[in-house]
């Protein structure tokens, strides 16, 4: 049987970053599954589809031509990876996810990147909904002031400008639409290891996650 290894958590908690480092240690592949909300609402948002339209967007989840390579992320063979970065992008997402359809129409997909020597998955449901029976399933967490400062840096260092009560709220806005939603909510899984990393360094979270690996 193929090893999964799940990393469910808010946003902005770090889990991306701990998910790749963990996959790239291991030799594993890696599912973005954030990533494929944001191509899809990236598609809403060109095709002209409004992100209340539930059948219009689920019909695009359902086509989406997503792949990815060496850590690049392509919509329909276009490289968009910084473009669905966006703050913008992420909270379209965000409302585009609260829709089952969407979900169902992903959860295929999804699947579809477990394969040989084994796969680590990031995101809100990869535990719970789509690998349920992972071998390692973790939630990482920090406050919301440690993530808010975490995302402030990032902006910073990219030379946007950024505030960081604007992005406490933003970050508290998102929060609370993917814990409350009826679908999949971000809840930690059955049996979940849960990892507050408002006090660690990013190596320290993924030396936790690869010991509870061997355990
Ligand atoms: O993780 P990331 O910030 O890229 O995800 C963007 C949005 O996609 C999240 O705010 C969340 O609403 C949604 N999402 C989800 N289920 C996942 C991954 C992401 O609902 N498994």
């Amino acid at each position: 049987h193929i090893p999964v290894i799940t990393i469910d958590g808010p946003t902005a908690s770090g889990k991306g970053t701990v998910a790749a480092r963990v996959a790239d240690r291991l030799g594993y592949h890696l599912l973005d599954s954030g990533a494929l909300y944001r191509l899809t609402a990236l598609s809403a948002m060109r095709a002209g589809v409004a992100l209340d339209d539930e059948q219009g967007v689920a019909a695009l989840a359902q086509e989406l031509p997503a792949s990815f390579s060496n850590g690049d992320i392509f919509l329909a063979g276009e490289e968009v990876g910084a473009l669905i970065r966006a703050e913008e992008v992420g909270n379209n997402a965000s409302k585009i996810a609260a829709i089952p359809s969407v979900r169902q129409a992903l959860y295929a997909l999804q699947l579809g990147f477990r394969k040989a020597p084994g796969l680590v998955a990031d995101g809100r449901d990869m535990g719970t909904v789509i690998f349920p029976n992972a071998r390692l399933k973790v939630f990482l967490t920090a406050s919301v002031e440690a993530r808010a400062e975490r995302r402030y840096k990032q902006l910073i260092g990219k030379g946007i400008s950024a505030n960081m009560e604007g992005l406490l709220a933003d970050l508290q806005a998102r929060d609370e639409r993917d814990t409350h939603r009826t679908v999949a909510p971000l809840v930690p899984a059955e049996g979940a290891y849960i990892l507050d990393t408002s006090d660690m360094t990013v190596d320290e979270a993924v030396e936790q996650v690869l010991h509870w690996h061997t355990l």
